[in-house]
């Protein structure tokens, strides 16, 4: 009976793999991950190795979440090494915590390699810190796709009353998640940011106000992550400071 690693690949770039990442994949049998996975990072396997794809497309389930359990047990019993390769962190809305306790129920040892998150590199690759002395002290994250976030309705409501709040799989509900949170009391005037490919080579970064988005006046493409609140700012005044850094230095401009 092998053992089975719940392994995080970080937000996209490749060198934001851990080290024990890198490691149990170079030692892995069999890898079983998920779309938005680099080529980069599945090529640190070993020759021989075993790489399915198990990922979903945008609403599509690639593969029911019964077909990869049952798939983590079936590669468990014939290898002695399998990883289940996860964005992000793998028990941050990736039902990592999920395939755990299925694993556990079927006596299959597991070990979880915590990975670097979307959820606070993304925006600090734009530079948004989510939390600033003065400005913000808390932070709440939150599902914008109820199906993928344990079920349920999302209330935004629970959210709503933080310093900053973070939505991950919101792009397609944007404009409804901004209508929920003016209708629990942020302002419309309220900056909001979409990073989109956070940390990647073609990161980009939107941002409007909150009643922009309501009224579905933002463009935005998955994969982004949302941030709502007033160290949004910070991302606007460094761009500002780096723009004029980067004109002075080509002697184009002095300030
Ligand atoms: N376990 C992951 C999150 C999975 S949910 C983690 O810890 O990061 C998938 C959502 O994460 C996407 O819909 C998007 O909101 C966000 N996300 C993941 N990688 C991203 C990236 N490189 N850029 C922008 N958003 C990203």
């Amino acid at each position: 009976m092998g053992k089975v690693y719940l392994v995080g690949a970080g937000p996209g770039d490749p060198e934001l793999l851990t080290v024990k990442a890198a490691r149990v994949l170079s030692e892995a049998d069999v890898v079983l991950y998920d779309r938005l996975i680099c080529e980069e990072v599945l090529s640190l396997t070993k020759p021989g190795c075993k790489l399915i794809y198990v990922g979903k497309e945008s609403g599509r389930h690639t593969l029911p979440q019964e077909e990869i359990n049952r798939l983590l047990l079936l590669y468990a019993k014939a290898h002695n090494t399998v990883v289940r390769l996860k964005g992000g962190d793998p028990t941050v809305f990736g039902r990592g915590g999920e395939e755990l306790l299925f694993l556990a129920r079927h006596g299959i040892e597991c070990e979880v390699v915590p990975g670097v998150s979307s959820v606070y590199s993304v925006p600090a690759s734009a530079g948004i810190p989510l939390t600033l002395r003065g400005i913000s002290s808390c932070f709440a994250v939150v599902t914008g796709h109820p199906a993928s976030g344990g079920g349920g309705e999302v209330d935004m409501k629970k959210v709503a009353g933080a310093d900053t709040v973070v939505v991950l799989m919101g792009v397609k509900r944007r404009a409804d998640i901004a209508r929920e949170l003016i209708a629990a009391g942020r302002s419309a005037d309220e900056p909001v940011a979409f990073v989109e490919r956070g940390t990647m080579k073609d990161q980009r970064v939107v941002v409007a106000k909150l009643g922009d988005v309501a009224e579905g006046r933002v463009e935005v493409s998955p994969p982004a992550v949302m941030v709502v609140g007033e160290v949004v700012r910070i991302h606007e005044k460094l761009r500002g400071v780096l723009e004029n850094l980067r004109l002075s230095r080509e002697g184009i401009y002095h300030a």
